[in-house]
């Protein structure tokens, strides 16, 4: 497609960011870009609409940049998927790993019903430990996941290890 190459090269990379060592993808210049960031959302929609699918949940921070204009224009809702004590109402939480220690998400009670059909939506998939905690935080309450769709993936990291779930990804651009 070739929309893509361009969108990969509005996504900025700084060095060294936020610890040294780390090549972080910035994806707030793809933001800067009108047509770049509506192709962006327009490959997602392209993929995911006419799927039945009726939520559109996003990952705290960056998903919620992606997730609501795909979620509009395929027809379904949005909910956000938070960092821990952000959500003023009940919630229902997972816990998983990172590199050091652990982290948890959580999730509205009542943001979604039993049987629906979900997309979770982030800007970047690496190890996909923060994907595989939100499909198994989406499960729980019985929502199928159709997929998992992020802008950037890093190549050689999705491949899932031990108490990750495979994942069924879609990633517009694949970063060595
Ligand atoms: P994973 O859980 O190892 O797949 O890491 C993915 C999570 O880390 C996502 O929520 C990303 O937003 C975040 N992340 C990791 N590296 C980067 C980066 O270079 N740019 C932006 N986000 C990143």
């Amino acid at each position: 497609d070739p929309r893509i190459p361009k969108i990969s090269s509005a996504i900025r990379v700084i060095p060294n960011f936020p610890k040294p060592g780390i090549m972080f993808q910035d994806i707030t210049t793809l933001l800067l870009d009108t047509k770049a960031f509506s192709d962006t959302i327009d490959l997602f929609v392209e993929r995911y609409k006419g799927q039945n699918i009726s939520v559109v949940a996003g990952i705290e921070a960056r998903g919620f940049i992606f997730g609501p204009p795909i979620a509009l224009a395929i027809g379904a809702k949005f909910v956000p998927i938070r960092k821990p004590n952000k959500l003023p109402g009940e919630v229902i939480s997972e816990e998983y790993s990172l590199e050091y220690g652990k982290d948890k998400m959580e999730m509205h009670v009542g943001a979604v019903q039993a049987g629906e059909r979900a997309l979770i939506i982030d800007d970047l998939v690496a190890t996909g430990g923060t994907l595989s905690a939100a499909i198994r935080l989406l499960e729980r309450v019985g929502v199928h996941i159709v997929e998992c769709a992020c802008v950037i993936e890093l190549s050689g990291l999705k491949v899932c290890g031990a108490n990750l779930i495979p994942l069924a990804a879609f990633s517009i651009t694949v970063r060595e």
